[in-house]
């Protein structure tokens, strides 16, 4: 399953004003949602109310995504170590 791949991201869409500076930061996993004005993440899973996450071995820009988000809704756990790296 892919919840066994190094980094989790959570990502809080209620949370999300829109500002897409994530999407900027790295399209390939971030684009806009017409419909809300907030932020999808690409083949993210809906696991809750309004909370998505993906599992992925190459972080790409997520981390210069979650960092450049304003309203911190975008968290990234390294599941080797078990640290939050935001
Ligand atoms: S940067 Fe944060 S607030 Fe802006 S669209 Fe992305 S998730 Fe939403």
């Amino acid at each position: 399953m892919d919840s066994n791949k190094r980094y989790k991201i959570i990502y809080k869409k209620n949370e999300c004003i829109g500002a897409f500076a994530c999407v900027a930061a790295e399209p390939k996993h971030w684009e806009e949602d017409g419909d809300s004005d907030k932020a999808d993440l690409v083949e993210g899973i809906h696991e809750g109310e309004e909370v998505y996450i993906k599992y992925l071995d190459e972080l790409d820009n997520n981390l210069e995504a979650a960092q450049s988000c304003p309203v911190n809704c975008i968290h990234i756990i390294d599941q080797e170590t078990g640290e939050e790296l935001i």
